[in-house]
């Protein structure tokens, strides 16, 4: 939308549908305009949504470096070079077959986690209950505990697939229930999702203790290794993952510190040999076609970022999930067989 309230959408016809789309950035370059994600329209522009980008600048659970409560506008920022019309990868238009808008951030209590918890779940609630799948952006991971809260009330247990360097259940730290290091053992203790059909994907590095890969195990995680890939590469690991996920609803959280600190140095604790950005975008594409309910992007913290890469490797992320939500969408033009994982991405000009 422009100030007027006017949309200069696509040339290439009307919008079907009456959605509102992101800017065209044949007509607006993709510097000027609006700072919402893909320069969507805010919630408040249009009737109704589908999907919503939900910000939630909150880092008080990390346990390293602070700085992912910036995550949310620099992702925002660095969405502005994506072009929005049509993913050749998906076969999707993301932004066509569907209304997507901004929803814009949750207030999360810097001082209180509980609060802040109980306002992303009160925000999502909303946004479920409105009809909208909401697609978070970090925030440290502690928030996909508000999320998947507001989830599980509305759609029950999920299956839930984690992409992180990290298993993130660790029982406390010190002294402290609810933090980035331990929200998915909360999670798991409250039955949020379904022990037998989920999976960590990324995980990688040392440990506090030889005992967490077991304890994590008890939980009812099955482990995608990073390392694995060599072996597997992205085909197997998309099998894997879908194998576990079924036809069960689906939450996908992913943490940034998935990729390699190369592909995405500004997050609060980097992990040596992790995925390439080319990695992960291939297996988040290999899971088009699941019922998603959820999802969430986190952990992006600018003040070490360079260049915007790790804060557009996030934009990218998320617009490939709105792109898998467009394609979910019964009845819509966008909905299509899942492609094969590690289709050609070529750029369109
Ligand atoms: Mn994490
Ligand atoms: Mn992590």
């Amino acid at each position: 939308m422009q100030e007027d309230g006017t949309n200069p959408t696509a040339r290439a016809g009307e919008p079907r549908n009456e959605v509102v789309g992101p800017l065209d950035a044949r007509l607006v370059p993709r510097y000027a305009g609006p700072g919402t994600f893909a320069r969507l329209p805010r919630l408040d522009q249009v009737e109704r949504a589908d999907v919503a980008v939900l910000g939630v600048p909150f880092d008080a659970g990390t346990s390293y470096r602070p700085g992912a409560r910036f995550g949310p506008e620099a992702v925002r920022q660095a969405s502005r070079l994506l072009r929005t019309a049509y993913d050749p990868a998906l076969d999707a238009e993301p932004f066509r077959a569907q209304q997507v808008i901004d929803a814009g951030d949750v207030s999360a209590n810097p001082y209180s986690i509980p609060e802040a918890l109980a306002a992303i779940e009160l925000e999502v609630s909303g946004l479920l209950t409105s009809g909208a799948t909401v697609v978070t952006i970090g925030g440290d991971h502690t928030i996909t505990l508000g999320a998947l809260r507001a989830v599980f009330r509305h759609s029950g247990p999920v299956a839930l697939v984690h992409f992180d360097a990290h298993l993130d259940t660790w029982d406390t730290y010190f002294g402290a229930r609810v933090t980035h290091g331990s929200f998915l053992r909360r999670a798991a203790e409250e039955g949020l999702f379904v022990d037998s059909a989920s999976t960590h994907v990324g995980i990688r590095g040392p440990l506090y203790d030889r005992e967490d890969l077991a304890a994590d195990a008890e939980l009812g995680f099955r482990v995608v290794h990073c390392q694995e890939l060599n072996d597997i590469g992205i085909r197997g690991a998309v099998e894997r993952i879908r194998a576990r996920v079924g036809d069960r609803r689906l939450y996908l959280s992913i943490d940034i510190d998935v990729l390699d600190p190369a592909n995405a140095p500004g997050t609060g604790t980097p992990e040596l040999a992790g995925m390439t950005s080319r990695e992960l975008l291939g297996i988040v594409q290999g899971l088009a076609g699941l019922d998603i309910v959820g999802a969430d992007v986190v952990e992006v913290a600018p003040a070490y970022d360079h260049a915007e890469i790790t804060s557009l490797a996030a934009a990218t992320v998320a617009y490939k999930l709105i792109g898998l939500l467009a394609m979910s969408k019964p009845g819509t033009e966008a909905a299509r067989p899942s492609p094969s994982p590690g289709a050609p991405d070529v750029e369109p000009r």
